[in-house]
């Protein structure tokens, strides 16, 4: 069974790469078809964002870390076994991916980096994406994608998330819609989900090679 179907299971999946300064992390996977982590007060999952973390950590050669289930929300605190198997893969960036529904934004992928401050590297990333997303190639879906990361235009601002705002390394916290998640018959992520984390991916690659090196 693959790991990130975990049906029931509460698990933290912990893949360290210690050639990478890359870590992806994933902090509220459940499954396609579970909408809510176990939490007490039934705190709304990210369907299989897990997938499109596996993808892009897979596309970087990165170190991937994956709460799957939890029965609490784990990066908002650096006190858990989530965020420190993070802090343990000692990134110079770490790129956390959530997956959000239509509730509280019309945009399709959020971009922050936690505050107002650090606007300017989501900014460069979402300008990197859209440049990547015009390619012949990409799909049609992908092209029409409402990317957006200036911090008064986004709701999902990870201001509270202690993973993002710890000033150790440069932290990217990605909002990925549904239908770039969940395929049609719920099982794993759709083809245009995998497209999309090898083009974050390349894009990325690209903005860190230049920053700060390659690795
Ligand atoms: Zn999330």
């Amino acid at each position: 069974m693959d790991r990130l179907m975990t049906g029931d299971l509460t698990l933290l999946i912990v893949d360290l790469k210690k050639s990478s300064r890359v870590t992806v992390g994933v902090p509220h996977h459940t499954p396609g078809g579970r909408p809510f982590m176990p939490t007490p007060r039934r705190r709304p999952g990210d369907e299989n964002a897990g997938f499109l973390g596996r993808f892009l950590a897979e596309e970087m050669q990165a170190s991937f870390v994956c709460a799957c289930n939890y029965f609490f929300d784990p990066n908002k605190s650096l006190e858990n076994d989530y965020s420190r198997a993070i802090i343990r893969s000692d990134p110079r960036v770490l790129v956390e991916i959530h997956g959000h529904g239509y509730r509280n934004t019309e945009n399709d992928v959020e971009i922050s980096c936690g505050s107002k401050k650090e606007e300017v590297f989501a900014v460069q990333l979402m300008d990197q994406l859209w440049t990547g997303l015009k390619a012949d190639s990409i799909p049609a879906g992908l092209k029409e994608l409402k990317i957006e990361a200036r911090f008064d235009r986004i709701y999902f601002r990870a201001t509270r998330a202690a993973t993002i705002k710890k000033p150790a390394w440069r932290a990217y916290h990605i909002e990925i819609p549904q239908f770039l998640r969940v395929a049609e018959d719920g099982f794993g992520a759709p083809e245009e989900g995998k497209v999309f984390a090898k083009i974050l991916g390349d894009t990325l690659k690209k903005i860190l090679a230049f920053e700060f090196g390659g690795k």
